[in-house]
């Protein structure tokens, strides 16, 4: 009898995370599992603020996908997907075409940029490794160049960060501690960086609990950045942005380097594929299947899952991706054996925490507050359990982060 082939597509939490499971889950002979992803190796997309203000390598936040599978039971293709021909059961790559029995699109998300005019062209997007390095090369470059100048343009000290959510909030953590570094080796005036953060909603990373809110608005603006609450992007330029109030004028802010962190959408992918999305993520059934599509799984950022207590989606977070992939590999092994009866997707809160540099954090875990060292310390266990989940021991000791305050 013909071996069922199971693809996963993306090497991300999700991605990786059904992998390693399913290739101890499932006998060499009961199914052919391949894994595709655009590039050789996993990064962590949860550092990449890090990477992204240059308060962490960038190959410290990458590993390579080989080290952490089977290569006995998982055929690694390095390839991007272009689409997905769901009825003819078809990955279409750029270099090829792969079919299926059963697809796991684990692609993650992209940045949203609500079409706000000039931000695909002028911003800075923290998404995966190529962005994060270019963003801290932008940086250290206007660093570099403001003495070169004869007439001192100071414009270019100045960083706008859109969005105080979580990935705004971590970037302007690790910023704040770089900026005094960078004007220590390039010989700049600390007095002339400017670091503002523009903010839509009426308050920084809102739903939050609003005292660890504080504590995380009150250490950044001692470290020199500046807030403007209840105040929208409204327009990138080459110059800087625009930004309004309400329905005030918009005003400019000048900025040689803006970064949007206000928002993530579902892989582009799953709307060319023909899927029924919202901001390109599909409501998947409580088995994580398409309605419609027994043998396609989607999980992690281009998946949406209803929060039954609230009737809200939950925040696409790791957390949430690497829970799915372990789920869909349970069902997916169940479904090589004949079973019909899947298991459905319950998503276990294990709390959040939210990095302010390397050396401060705030958070709930497990339903208590945290701040400050003990915050910090929180963070990297995280960071290092997730390392442990997909690559055990030996990958913690590769990549983890073990710096103790
Ligand atoms: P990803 O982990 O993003 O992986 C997607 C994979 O698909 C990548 O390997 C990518 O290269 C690959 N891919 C994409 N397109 C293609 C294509 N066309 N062809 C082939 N391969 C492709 N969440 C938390 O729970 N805790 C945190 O502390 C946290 N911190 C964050 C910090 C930052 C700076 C950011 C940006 C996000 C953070 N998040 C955090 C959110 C979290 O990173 C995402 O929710 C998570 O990465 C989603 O996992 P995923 O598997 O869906 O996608
Ligand atoms: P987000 O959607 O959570 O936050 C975006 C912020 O941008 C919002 O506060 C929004 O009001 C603001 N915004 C939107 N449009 C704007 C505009 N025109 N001008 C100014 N502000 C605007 O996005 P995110 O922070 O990138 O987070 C994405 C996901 O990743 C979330 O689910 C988040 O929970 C998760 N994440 C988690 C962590 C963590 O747990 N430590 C860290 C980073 C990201």
């Amino acid at each position: 009898m013909r071996k069922p082939k199971i693809v996963i597509i993306g090497a991300g939490y999700g991605g990786l995370m059904t992998t390693v499971r399913l290739q101890k889950l499932i006998g060499i002979n009961e199914a052919d599992i391949v894994l595709i992803n655009k590039n050789d190796y996993h990064y962590e997309t949860t550092w990449l603020h890090e990477a992204s203000a240059g308060t962490l390598h960038h190959d410290k936040v990458r590993y390579d996908i080989r080290d952490v599978i089977d290569r006995s039971k998982v055929d690694f293709v390095q390839d991007t997907v272009v689409e997905i021909n769901k009825e003819e059961k078809i990955v279409i790559l750029e270099k090829g075409e792969v079919n299926y029995d059963y697809l796991v699109i684990a692609l993650g998300g992209e940045s949203e940029t609500f079409g706000i005019k000039g931000l695909k062209e002028y911003a800075f997007g923290i998404t995966n490794v190529n962005s994060a390095r270019q963003l801290r090369e932008h940086i250290e470059y206007q660093f570099a160049t403001y003495n070169m100048e004869e007439e001192k343009n100071d414009n270019r000290l100045s960083i706008v960060v859109g969005g105080a959510g979580f990935t705004g909030i971590e970037f302007l953590g690790e910023l704040a501690n770089r900026i005094p570094e960078l004007c220590h080796e390039y010989d700049v005036d600390f007095h002339k960086v400017k670091i503002t953060c523009v903010e839509a909603a009426p308050t920084v990373l809102p739903g939050f609990d609003p005292e660890l809110v504080n504590y995380a608005v009150s250490l950044l603006e001692r470290k020199g950045v500046e807030f403007l609450i209840g105040t929208a992007i409204k327009e990138a330029t080459p110059e800087g942005i625009f930004v309004a109030k309400g329905e005030d004028e918009p005003r400019e802010i000048k900025a040689g380097t803006v970064v949007w962190a206000a928002g993530v959408r579902g892989n582009s992918i799953i709307e060319k594929s023909g899927f029924e999305a919202m901001r390109g993520r599909v409501k998947v059934q409580p088995d994580l299947r398409v309605p419609g599509f027994d043998d396609v799984f989607i999980i992690g950022d281009s998946s949406l899952v209803i929060n039954e207590e609230i009737n809200r989606p939950y925040p696409p977070t790791a957390q949430i991706a690497m829970q799915q992939g372990e789920l869909v590999a349970r069902n997916i092994a169940a479904l090589v054996r004949n079973k019909t009866e899947l298991e459905a997707f319950k998503f276990d809160n294990k709390g959040t925490v939210c990095s302010l540099g390397d050396d401060d954090a705030i958070g709930v875990v497990f339903g208590k507050k945290i701040t400050g060292s003990k915050a910090a310390f929180m963070k990297k266990v995280v960071d290092n359990r997730s390392l442990f989940m997909i690559g055990g021991a030996g990958l913690v000791l590769k990549k983890g982060k073990f710096k103790v305050f």
